[in-house]
């Protein structure tokens, strides 16, 4: 089954979600984590991930109740908001994950020379730099999205400050990012 994630975010934003493993129309959601890599055609995410066909990060799963039973999702139930709110909360997740990886974790994976110390992601290699830094722009894009919702029903966004504290991170490191400057 091919699933257009992308549509299926803009789908809740419209309140039309249908389960992404069986396809029903859902009024209960079930969220929850799976690692497994099948479960990246169900992960909201992972539409701008670039390990899909093989993604065994732990990742964000949304599925209708007889779904998440049958895949032994340990998920809760949540309506909306609650969706958003989980959307939300996995974003800023991944985002520090990249952040962190731009800031220092790529130095470890790629088991760089002691020499090298200095350089950055992008001088060591411009492949895996790009392929980090579209994915962070991927979410970016969905974050705001997600806020957009949140103004849109003038409900407070939670945690408001992790925003301009990503900023300042991103900026100190000497990159842009859309979510401000
Ligand atoms: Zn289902
Ligand atoms: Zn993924």
């Amino acid at each position: 089954m091919q699933i257009d994630w992308q549509r299926t975010i803009n789908d809740i934003l419209a309140k039309k979600l249908s389960c992404p493993r069986c396809g029903t129309l859902a009024d209960d959601i079930f969220v929850g984590y799976l690692r497994t890599p099948e479960a990246a055609e169900w992960a909201p995410f992972c539409e701008g991930c670039t390990k899909r066909e093989n993604c065994d990060t732990r990742k964000l799963v949304v599925l209708c109740e007889s779904c998440a039973a049958e895949v032994r999702l340990r998920g809760r139930r949540v309506d909306e908001e609650g969706y958003m709110l989980a959307l939300l909360e996995e974003c800023c997740r991944n985002l520090d994950e990249a952040l962190d990886y731009l800031a220092d974790y790529w130095r470890e994976d790629l088991d760089i020379d002691p020499q090298d110390i200095d350089k950055r992601l992008e001088e060591v290699d411009p492949d895996l730099f790009e392929e980090e830094d579209s994915w962070r722009r991927y979410l970016e894009e969905q974050y705001l999205k997600i806020h957009q919702w949140f103004r849109e029903r003038r409900r407070p966004i939670p945690n408001p400050g992790w925003r301009s504290e990503y900023v300042e991170d991103i900026i100190a490191l000497g990159y842009l990012t859309l979510l401000g400057d």
